[in-house]
């Protein structure tokens, strides 16, 4: 059932308007783990005083449902529900450690299809101390691929892997969505960072269709930056940035770099973004070191509610709360994780915060800019159709389990497969062992074993079949294979480092 949320109108604030809205906007609220209740509980304060016209359903997502055995944590009623309310508004949330339990955040990402990860990030000083006045930044982060897919095994005694996948689809889905943002938003530079001179083929990706996307939009400036040095400026000179557009991982860690360098982690907000639904929340965590003290700051969880009401059309209620936050935080109003700076600065907790935003509804900033929420909505752009390409199998990388030494390994791969197809090289943790190998390369009981390069045949399905078999009935244990394809007569895998 769709019900009003039963929020609580205390006496401490004053709504700003008596009059109710002709229409109401259907969103879900999961209040999350830790610091989750306190921080939703002070942003629904908000939504409510600022007579936000939205039509509230709780869902008891995470912990509260792993602790009736729904391993997803989400039920398939939870399910229902935001599937046709298509707004969630959540708390940071918590995954269960062992068991196997998936992180719901992924989950819900990857199921509602939310390809862009928005968090803007700025400094507000001389009010919450920065050592960077002018930074203001956005960071867009590709939400739903790389090592997030969860893909993981563990292979041998020694090793365990994670899948990072990554598809032309997903990187233009963000990185057009990136250059839209910039060309609508009044921006004027995207920033592309990827680990590409390592990752050729993932990262490499991700870079070449941001160069040819670029192409497309003449009037923004863009550039790239590898992640390591990328992140580095960005924590040392951050207002030298504008836009960045990232593969997932990096944009995690990158957003909470500049969210702390703006002043604190607990004040930048993020709204993930599908071309059907869009989730809306803090980018902090449970904080589980400062649950329940009433200390956390509710700041991006209120920026995330105004986000959420911009994206529904209502953006003079999002700039009413948005207005109403940067007055709290002018007039010296902060919570703990802020240092003090003005003279005349308050601490107070969480739930006071909210009232301080409340109590300013209306109001707007002195000194700091008033937000403006633009009210058209950023168009999802199309993917362009794949190009269709000559894929051809040459090889096959076999991984296989042992304890012998490399020149060992080789010979008995040898004895069982044969002279053809000739086995080509022998990798340990990505370097090449044999032939020629690094004697002082640690070797782990993990080894990637490559076949290619057959005479006068077309190599087939049948003929990895082949080699599988031979290997298995020569006691070799192989743990999973890998196959070598050429596209338009460039090699799809990596060479060993060394080959
Ligand atoms: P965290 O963001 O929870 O905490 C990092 C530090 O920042 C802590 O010292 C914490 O006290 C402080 N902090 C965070 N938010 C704050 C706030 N609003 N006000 C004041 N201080 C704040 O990161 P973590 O400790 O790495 O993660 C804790 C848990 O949260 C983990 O289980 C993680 O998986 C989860 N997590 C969830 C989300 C999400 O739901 N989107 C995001 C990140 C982490």
């Amino acid at each position: 059932m769709n019900a009003i949320h039963p929020i609580q109108q205390s006496a401490s604030y004053t709504s700003t308007s008596d009059v109710q809205p002709a229409r109401l906007h259907p969103v879900c609220v999961a209040s999350g783990d830790g610091i989750g209740p306190e921080v939703m509980a002070a942003a629904l304060k908000v939504l409510d005083a600022a007579r936000a016209p939205l039509d509230i359903t709780e869902l008891p997502l995470g912990t509260r449902a792993w602790q009736q055995g729904i391993t997803s944590g989400i039920s398939p009623v939870s399910w229902k529900t935001l599937n046709r309310d298509r707004v969630l508004l959540k708390g940071p949330m918590s995954t269960p450690q062992g068991g196997g339990m998936k992180s719901l955040n992924v989950t819900l990402r990857k199921s509602l299809g939310l390809f862009a990860n928005v968090r803007p990030v700025r400094a507000y000083t001389p009010y919450i101390p920065s050592h960077h006045p002018g930074m203001d930044v956005v960071i867009i982060r590709e939400n739903e691929e790389d090592l997030y897919a969860g893909i993981e095994h563990r292979q041998t005694e020694d090793v365990v892997q994670c899948l990072k996948l990554v598809s032309r689809q997903g990187c233009e889905r963000v990185i057009r969505y990136a250059f839209e943002y910039v060309r609508t938003r009044g921006r004027r530079r995207l920033t592309c960072m990827t680990k590409d001179n390592i990752m050729k083929l993932t990262d490499g990706l991700f870079h070449e269709v941001f160069d040819c996307i670029a192409e497309e939009y003449p009037d923004v400036e863009s550039d790239h930056q590898i992640i390591d040095i990328g992140t580095a400026r960005a924590a040392t000179s951050p207002e030298e940035f504008d836009v960045i557009v990232t593969p997932n991982l990096y944009g995690d860690v990158l957003s909470d770099v500049m969210a702390e360098v703006s002043g604190s982690v607990g004040m930048a907000p993020s709204a993930n973004i599908g071309s059907e639904a869009a989730v809306f929340e803090a980018i902090h965590g449970t904080a589980p070191d400062i649950a329940g003290k009433d200390i956390a700051n509710p700041s991006g969880l209120i920026l995330a509610s105004a986000k959420m009401l911009a994206h529904l059309g209502e953006g003079e209620t999002a700039e009413l709360i948005h207005n109403a936050w940067l007055r709290t935080i002018e007039d010296g109003v902060h919570t703990a994780d802020i240092r003090q700076t003005i003279a005349h600065s308050r601490c107070v907790g969480t739930d006071e915060f909210a009232g301080a935003v409340i109590g300013r509804l209306g109001e707007t900033p002195r000194r700091l800019e008033p937000n403006h929420y633009p009210r058209s909505p950023i168009l999802i752009p199309a993917v362009k159709p794949a190009q269709p390409v000559e894929k051809k199998l040459v090889g096959v990388d076999v991984f296989v389990q042992s304890r012998l030494t490399p020149d060992a390994l080789a010979e008995q791969l040898r004895k069982a497969v044969g002279e053809m197809p000739p086995l080509t090289m022998i990798t340990n943790r990505g370097v090449q062992v044999w032939p020629d190998g690094q004697a002082q390369t640690l070797c782990t009981d993990h080894w990637r074993c490559r076949f290619k390069g057959f005479a006068n045949s077309q190599l087939t399905a049948g003929s990895i079949i082949d080699i599988l078999l031979k290997l298995s009935s020569n006691g070799i244990e192989f743990v999973k294979t890998e196959n070598l394809y050429d596209f338009d007569g460039q090699p799809g895998y990596s060479m060993g480092q060394g080959q």
